[in-house]
């Protein structure tokens, strides 16, 4: 986690919004404002990590993108 290159500057990840197609904002780690993965993120985890959810902490970094246009808030999982 601490390898991600978003929190560590190394290179900008382009999200676009899926309402309206502008490009979102990095908002930070999503675990940032969380105290726990809420249930939809679990299933988008679990398929991402194909059901290892073990390897999630060293290699996964979940950021929160934010559309300015439309106000739609969606969590990214960057991997390493
Ligand atoms: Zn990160
Ligand atoms: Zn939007």
């Amino acid at each position: 986690m601490s390898m991600c290159p978003l929190c560590n500057g190394f290179r900008e990840v382009k999200i676009f919004c899926e309402k309206c197609g502008k490009k979102m904002e990095d908002n930070g780690k999503s675990t940032d404002y969380l105290d726990d993965y809420s249930p939809y993120l679990d299933i988008d985890i679990c398929k991402m990590v194909d059901g290892d959810p073990n390897s999630l902490e060293k290699h996964y970094c979940i950021h929160l993108f934010h559309c300015n246009d439309c106000q739609t808030d969606k969590n990214v999982v960057i991997q390493e």
